[in-house]
């Protein structure tokens, strides 16, 4: 199968040079030339498969120039051997109330759904850059909201023939993010924060992995810059399993009761990547009737699923949800290519018009496919909480912010429409604990501690759930980095890193 740019389709390669690039020279994204389809028949045979086994499935359909062994090799490392909470079950579907069920995808070693693809994302990389590298040193740049740091860096540490930095806005993640990235372990790793927000630092990230100058600096001390972020091709695939895999344990348990009754399926979003992993398991043939896209009030997304018009022009909010905390979605970039009909003229004017003047419009034929295949809504910060709440009085589940958007968005969407029969699957994406300050003023009065653990400890004993691991283990670690940069720097940031 051959992979284009969704800025010039005379690009042409294959799955290995895609993962191991990242992104494409004409700063478009890699995508897939042909979707590769699962038929109902497929479904009843992977449903009695284990996680690996779906991922394997999944998995070779797309990235055709790995061997089988190769991908079996890649899965088993990433899936198995408890890197997971739960080798038997990795991602748990859990069910809430009527017909609305969790995808909790938070059970890998940081507590985020970032972890389903970043456990796997560098066995493929190193996989891939033995064939398209020929023994350079790949260079992980992420720019991160603070949940893909973590991740990347626990993927990548120590993880031969690579290095990693992360980049994360210094005053827009919560305490226990900052936490993770500042004390992380491993030789090959480093952090950084920067001023300003999220797109701000992936802005000046993408800067530097187009700059010529970097580039050929890298090339002349035999290594290469790669992606861990979600516009990387290796972040997606391995996403678009756990859609399947939620649809193969609700046959499963019997509560859908055929191959073919269609799902509704809820991801609070930020850069466009999960959902959109959602998207491509539907063109495959998951049966989906609603994609449904949460957002916080950076509502940028709910504006442009309903208009058409994307406006980049307004105010930025820092929220309780900073992992959604997003005013340029990179992966729409995907969406928009595949509903033009691969058209790269038309994509390169949108995102031209986006960097010129940070709005974009798209046409009629393009508005109505997108108001069939997505529904949008938003919360802010007090319904945000509310409905942590809510959830845990009513139901006993305890979420963090950014599931708790998404749950709040589905119940718009089952009152606006009165669709209160569809399965909802809700993408669950990190631990309450990682977000505990603000569960925890959620769910009770507010508390006078101000140690972050004392609060973890705290929201345990009211919830009664326990603390994970990654997060306990943290308490008074030793912090390894306190660089500052700011865009105009960061090169130097690189350089220092590189040892240039
Ligand atoms: C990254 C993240 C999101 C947003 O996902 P996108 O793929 O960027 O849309 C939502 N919730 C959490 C907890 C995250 O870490």
């Amino acid at each position: 199968m051959n992979y284009t740019s969704t800025r010039d389709n005379n690009v042409k390669v294959q799955s290995k040079q895609a993962i191991s690039q990242g992104i494409s020279k004409d700063g478009g994204l890699f995508i897939p030339t042909e979707i590769p389809k699962i038929s109902q028949a497929d479904l009843e045979l992977l449903r009695n498969a284990d996680y690996p086994q779906r991922a394997q499935f999944i998995l070779s359909k797309f990235l055709t120039d790995y061997s089988a062994q190769e991908i079996n090799d890649c899965v088993v490392k990433a899936y198995t051997g408890g890197k997971f909470e739960d080798d038997e079950n990795v991602a748990p579907v859990v069910n809430i109330n009527n017909f609305n069920y969790m995808l909790e995808l938070w059970h890998g070693p940081t507590c985020a759904f970032k972890d389903m693809a970043l456990q796997l994302l560098p066995h493929l990389l190193t996989c891939a850059a033995k064939t398209t590298s020929d023994g350079k040193e790949i260079v992980i740049l992420v720019a991160t909201s603070g949940d893909t740091g973590k991740a990347a860096l626990e993927g990548f540490k120590d993880v031969k023939d690579t290095k990693i930095m992360v980049f994360y806005p210094e005053d827009g993640v919560s305490p226990m993010q900052k936490l993770q990235m500042v004390t992380q372990e491993g030789e090959n790793v480093s952090v950084c924060a920067i001023k300003g927000n999220f797109d701000d630092a992936q802005t000046s990230v993408k800067k530097i992995f187009t700059s010529d100058e970097i580039n050929s600096k890298l090339e002349e001390n035999k290594m290469q810059f790669s992606s861990a972020n979600s516009i990387n091709w290796g972040r997606l695939v391995p996403q678009i399993v756990y859609y399947f895999s939620s649809y193969l344990e609700l046959m499963e348990t019997g509560e859908i009761d055929y191959a073919g009754e269609k799902i509704n399926i809820v991801v609070p979003t930020g850069n466009f990547g999960n959902i959109l992993a959602a998207y491509y398991a539907m063109q495959m043939g998951l049966p989906v009737n609603k994609l449904i896209c949460a957002s916080n009030s950076n509502n940028i997304l709910t504006e442009f699923l309903e208009t058409g018009v994307y406006n980049r022009n307004r105010d930025f909010y820092t929220t309780i949800s900073p992992s959604m905390d997003i005013l340029i979605s990179s992966n729409l970039e995907r969406l928009l290519y595949h509903l033009t009909g691969c058209d790269d003229a038309k994509v390169r004017g949108y995102m031209n018009d986006l960097s010129q003047n940070g709005r974009y419009e798209v046409d009629d034929d393009i508005k109505s496919k997108l108001s069939d295949l997505f529904f949008a809504g938003s919360c802010d910060d007090e319904q945000t909480k509310e409905t942590i709440k809510e959830l845990f009085e009513t139901e006993n589940y305890l979420c963090d912010t950014h599931t708790a958007v998404a749950y709040n968005v589905c119940k718009q969407y089952r009152e606006k429409t009165g669709d209160d029969k569809t399965p909802s699957i809700i993408a669950s994406t990190a631990s309450p604990f990682k977000f505990t300050d603000s569960v925890l003023k959620a769910v009770s009065d507010g508390s006078e501690i101000s140690d972050e653990f004392q609060k973890v400890q705290e929201l345990s004993v009211i919830s009664g759930a326990a603390i994970p691991k990654g997060l306990s283990e943290l308490d008074g670690k030793e912090i390894r980095f306190n660089d500052v940069c700011t865009d105009e720097t960061m090169k130097e940031a690189v350089y220092k890193m590189l040892k240039f």
